[in-house]
């Protein structure tokens, strides 16, 4: 690994978060892999060799999970998920050079002889642990087949995440209250053997490693309160069936069932082993997975904020101990919401990647969305509307009608490009382009790269309107020929800009101009290379998405949410194909009134609402409570737009302990129903700090 500026002279792999086995994709889905398939396409327009791997992520809690429910084999329904989403990233133009799943022999075999190394190293010991157990079906709760309360912030929680919360990873035997989220029993304690790897070794390491990381500034920022507080040792192995053996289990360890890893041990590998396919296939002289990973080579990681942890703490120490190179970056892509609200599988409020693409848009215009509507750090939201708006104002407004009145005009009087020289400030205005293009990479910003090649469009219509050459034809023949000439060299500057983002776009670009050779192989100096001197009429590059169109896929959206609320039974089985888990069980326990009363609850409104700093869930809000306005942190960032807030009627639990979140005290409790956190209102004109009785 290097800190060179891209392109450097030594191969780079660049991997994205493993897709799990366990739901349908949706659009929201889409933002990590198509990212990485823009920033890899990109890396090679920079010259950079690159290869771009992942696979399906089979293991787990999860999918044992709903194998269970749907009554089948785990290894039949991770199998089943990996083919469709294997059929599924090619139809949006993400083409990985190996694409493989965590249950395959490559990434087993490596996943077993890694964890030896570890052993080997004295990274590995045993130690009793506190498994959550279902006394009542005497099984074991790993991970998520548990539920509970989060020992840190108090949320609801899942038994290795606090999904809801602080975003913590959770130990087994640390969540608090269990009971079992697939029979919902109260679950117990109970103490078995279980395999550590030394994390708190390696202390040192890894403060150096965040320092050297490069990437989003989310990734080295996060794991800094965890790496620098005190770090715990890793429990890497479950009491499961569905999983990679523990290297070497030792019968008499457990006396029944055999540990299999930890999902977080061998998911991650997969990144090595689909690298070592891809060399397997295509030969180590023209790709060698050593090279990045255990030689010279640049490793960059593209991932969810959600798992930044299991990058930056858990990763990179098992690639230190088992000799294996550190990632050079880590980008953390935001999420995305849909019309301000979260995608809800369960709820089927979503946009499913299928329907995308029934719909017959083309998934560029996708990809471009993803790519440029925000930040790669940044939460973003998708809407019809939006989509609708960028698409006929900058796609087809403006780079597509550049492209086209440019060759029309050139094919029409030229059939092709005029045989003169591209003018200075024509070749500074591209040369400027590829100069943004290759900082914007460096910086792990393809939305900049991407709008690199859209300010040549800008630019280009901007030209050619300035020097309006359909007056010059007969006026000044060579001035004509000049403006045209520029306008031919600014398309194939865009085609080879834009060839990341909108791949399919920049090939039939390509074409219309007649070029040889494909677009994807195109280098930045390509953009100043002399284009075809013949080419064909241009059609157009885009179309325009109608209005009518739109207000069809928003009533179909709402209508189909509406049904889906209507239909909800609380007593559902469970049976359909989300990985949430089903509503909890009423409580078995009564309390009396008193203790009711003993909850001092009060009508409020939220006065102000800003985000914290370093907690990509909370939220800070001042709510008014008639006597007094209280400071509370609320898990809603993700789940409302912060700026709306402010104005809302909540119910407020005003005698609750204060708490200290992320540095900010929490002097209460706002009350919100369920994954959505669909906040708790009065709908009459209560006074503010009418108490609730
Ligand atoms: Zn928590």
């Amino acid at each position: 690994m290097s800190h060179e500026t891209f392109p450097t002279n030594r191969p780079a792999v660049v991997t994205c978060g493993l897709p799990y086995a366990t739901g349908d994709l949706h659009i929201g889905h889409l933002r990590g892999y198509v990212g990485a398939d823009v920033f890899t396409r990109a890396l090679r327009t920079l010259g950079q060799q690159t290869a771009y791997v992942c696979g399906t992520d089979m293991h787990g809690t999860p999918v044992a999970v709903q194998a269970l429910q749907q009554g089948i084999e785990p290894e039949e329904l991770a199998l089943g998920r990996h083919e469709q989403y294997e059929e599924t990233f090619p139809r949006f133009n993400i083409e990985f050079d190996n694409y493989g799943h965590t249950h395959d022999e490559t990434n087993t075999e490596l996943t077993k002889e890694i964890v030896q190394t570890l052993e080997d190293e004295g990274y590995i010991y045993e130690d009793e642990v506190l498994v959550a157990w279902d006394p009542e079906e005497e099984q074991p709760l790993p991970d998520r087949f548990v539920r509970g309360t989060c020992p840190y912030c108090g949320a609801e929680a899942r038994g290795d995440e606090c999904d809801e919360g602080c975003q913590r990873h959770l130990e087994p035997g640390e969540i608090e209250d269990p009971y079992s989220a697939f029979t919902g029993n109260p679950a117990e304690y109970r103490e078995r053997t279980h395999k550590f790897f030394r994390l708190s070794d390696l202390q040192s390491y890894l403060q150096s490693f965040i320092d050297r990381l490069e990437g989003t500034s989310n990734a080295r920022n996060q794991p800094r309160e965890w790496i620098e507080g005190e770090l715990l040792d890793w429990c890497i192995t479950r009491d499961m069936e569905w999983g990679i053996d523990y290297p070497d289990t030792d019968p008499d360890a457990n006396s029944e069932e055999d540990l299999v890893l930890y999902v977080w041990v061998d998911a991650p590998i997969e990144y090595i082993a689909s690298t070592k396919q891809y060399t397997e296939r295509v030969g180590s002289d023209v790709y060698d997975w050593k090279d990045p990973w255990k030689q010279d080579g640049e490793i960059i990681h593209i991932i969810g904020r959600d798992i930044i942890q299991h990058h930056t703490v858990f990763w990179p120490a098992m690639l230190h101990v088992a000799e294996y190179n550190e990632p050079r970056a880590i980008v953390a892509h935001g999420f995305m919401s849909l019309d301000g609200d979260a995608f809800s599988t369960s709820r089927n409020r979503a946009i499913w990647a299928h329907e995308y693409l029934d719909e017959g848009f083309d998934p560029d215009l996708l990809r471009y969305y993803l790519t440029t509507v925000g930040g790669i750090q940044d939460d973003i939201d998708f809407a019809w509307e939006r989509f609708q708006q960028r698409v006929n104002g900058e796609l087809v407004g403006n780079v597509g009608n550049f492209v086209y009145r440019s060759l029309l005009f050139a094919y029409r009087n030229y059939e092709g490009t005029p045989d003169v020289s591209v003018s200075d400030e024509v070749r500074e205005q591209i040369e400027d382009a590829i100069e943004t293009f290759r900082t914007s990479i460096n910086e792990y910003s393809i939305r900049n790269a991407t709008q690199a090649a859209v300010d040549v469009a800008s630019f280009g219509n901007e030209y050619i309107q300035r020097n309006e050459p359909w007056k010059l034809t007969d006026e000044d023949p060579e001035r004509a020929a000049q403006v045209i000439r520029d306008c031919v060299q600014l398309v194939k500057a865009i085609a080879v800009l834009i060839e990341p983002t909108a791949p399919a776009t920049a090939a039939r670009l390509y074409s219309q101009l007649n070029e040889d050779g494909s677009v994807h192989n195109t280098t930045l100096d390509d953009a100043l290379e002399a284009p075809a001197a013949r080419f064909d009429e241009p059609t157009e590059l885009f179309e325009k998405i109608e209005d009518d169109r739109i207000e069809a896929l928003n009533e179909r959206l709402d209508e189909r949410i509406e049904h889906e609320e209507m239909t909800e039974t609380p007593t559902d089985d469970g049976s359909e194909t989300d990985d949430d888990v089903d509503l909890e069980p009423l409580s078995e326990e009564r309390i009396g009134f008193e203790e009711f009363q003993a909850l001092d609850l009060r009508v409020g409104r939220i006065q102000s609402a800003e985000p914290i700093e370093g907690a990509d869930k909370l939220v800070k809000l001042a709510v008014d409570i008639g006597l007094e306005t209280r400071q509370v942190v609320a898990g809603l960032r993700q789940l409302h737009d912060v700026d709306d807030l402010p104005g809302t009627r909540v119910v407020l639990v005003a005698n609750l302990e204060k708490a200290e979140l992320f540095g900010v005290e929490s002097n209460g409790m706002v009350l919100a129903a369920g994954e959505e956190a669909d906040l708790l209102t009065t709908h009459g004109d209560a006074p503010l700090g009418t108490k609730i009785t």
